[in-house]
């Protein structure tokens, strides 16, 4: 499989050689060079298939032969050792909670897949070391700092916001040491997001230090989210229904891999883009315009996106063309105070304690389902445990979360951190190393 650019202005690349590189030369993202329906007997038997047999079928034309299937078996293995449980919220709505892997982030499938493909382009090129660069604003840090812990050939530099990240999320970053550093930035998050992306233009450290990112531009990441939305389908409650899923986006790249696995063949009927008020693309939806906005702080801080990466892969996805998106995609968006209400709402009908990101796509299923006189049966996405965002969620049901176990031994551990407050620390610091 070839990847081209979505600027049209580079050469098109290996699987390998675009993750190695995340973005295009001409700064385009990756996009594949085909999509390949897959056979209706891989749909009809996969309820006989392990979430393991699934995901290699599905990724497997999109490594095409740059990783050998007995390598590709093994990094599948150890990108899912955890289950993604579907929870019945009333008749119509369940829920998929993505969170049960080590960080309790949904993006730890996406980390853990692209660092153990990283791993192997670095045995078989034998290239330099490789250093990933990464800005978090909380959730994408924990997840891609355990996804590459001790990966050979392969450093990882964090930066995130003194004192703006919450306390167990810290400790995940700044707690493992060996290849992963923590760098404190006495600022906001845009200011580390914009110390990166000095970095990447920098003409000093690209001569000098192999730098890359682990965002979901990178197609490993991206492509690597489609597992979930396979395992959800063959996990469904109610096969006789046809499937809505409501998805929480902030920068799109979850959404965007459902969409290719739709592509694929898979039967999702529907998919909602679900937003706080971070709401470029539920406007793009209803208007036709697109209109990139700055960002807004809310509760769901990780879906705060004014101008989300991977849209135009999704517009690409469908030629550009908006009826046709349209029909498929339905977009909704929530303020911090329709979130609220919907996180006791749900705990209400049903118990269940939602995060924020979670909520807001309740929201969306609900008002999707609220619409239609279609029989649907509707998943939304549970994308971070509702510890990560306790202060909101105890303060709203009034009730306490529990920390699950494999988060508390991570709360006595020392933080080692590089204190920083401008761009030529964070330099002098790659280029030292
Ligand atoms: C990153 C993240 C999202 C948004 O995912 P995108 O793929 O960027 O749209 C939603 N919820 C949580 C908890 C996240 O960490």
């Amino acid at each position: 499989m070839k990847y081209y650019s979505l600027n049209y202005n580079s050469q098109d690349v290996s699987f390998l050689y675009a993750v190695r590189k995340g973005l295009a030369p001409d700064r385009g993202l990756y996009f594949p060079s085909d999509i390949k329906k897959l056979p209706n007997t891989f749909f009809k038997n996969i309820h006989n298939l392990s979430d393991h047999e699934i995901a290699f079928q599905v990724i497997h034309q999109f490594v095409g032969g740059d990783i050998p299937d007995s390598r590709l078996n093994k990094i599948i293995e150890e990108t899912l050792s955890f289950d993604f449980p579907i929870v019945p919220i009333t008749d119509s709505i369940a829920t998929l909670e993505l969170f049960q892997g080590p960080t309790l982030a949904f993006k730890d499938v996406g980390a853990r897949f692209m660092a153990r493909c990283l791993a192997y382009a670095n045995e078989v090129e034998k290239k330099e070391k490789l250093t990933i660069l990464v800005a978090t604003s909380g959730d994408t840090g924990g997840a891609v700092a355990d996804g590459f812990y001790k990966v050979d050939g392969i450093n990882v530099v964090i930066l995130y916001p003194k004192g703006k990240v919450s306390q167990i999320q810290e400790k995940q970053l700044t707690t493992l040491g060996e290849n992963i550093k923590a760098i404190e930035v006495d600022g906001v998050f845009d200011d580390c997001q914009d110390m990166v992306k000095s970095a990447f233009i920098d003409n000093d450290l690209i001569q000098n230090v192999a730098l890359t990112s682990a965002n979901s531009i990178n197609i490993a990441r991206w492509l690597s989210q489609m597992f979930y939305y396979f395992i959800a389908y063959k996990n469904r409650l109610h096969p006789e229904k046809k499937l809505v899923v409501s998805v929480p986006s902030g920068n799109f790249g979850n959404l965007c891999a459902g969409l290719v696995a739709k592509k694929m063949g898979l039967p999702i009927d529907q998919f909602i883009a679900s937003t706080n008020i971070n709401d470029t693309v539920p406007d793009y939806l209803n208007s036709g315009t697109y209109t990139p906005k700055k960002s807004k702080a809310t509760l769901s801080n990780a879906m705060d996106v004014g101008d989300p990466s991977n849209f135009i892969r999704i517009q690409k996805l469908f030629n550009n063309d908006f009826f046709k998106l349209k029909k498929i995609l339905k977009g909704y968006h929530y303020t911090d105070t329709e979130t609220k209400k919907a996180i006791k709402e749900i705990h209400e009908v049903s118990g269940y304690i939602a995060d924020p990101h979670g909520a807001v796509g309740y929201l969306g299923l609900r008002d999707f389902l609220k619409n239609t006189t279609d029989d649907y049966q509707g998943l939304f996405l549970e994308t971070a445990h509702p510890i990560k965002f306790v202060d909101t969620v105890e303060a709203t049901l009034k009730t306490t979360v529990e920390i699950p176990k494999r988060l508390e031994s991570i709360l006595d551990r020392e933080k080692t951190s590089i204190p920083i407050s401008r761009y030529d620390e964070l330099k002098s610091f790659l280029l030292k190393r």
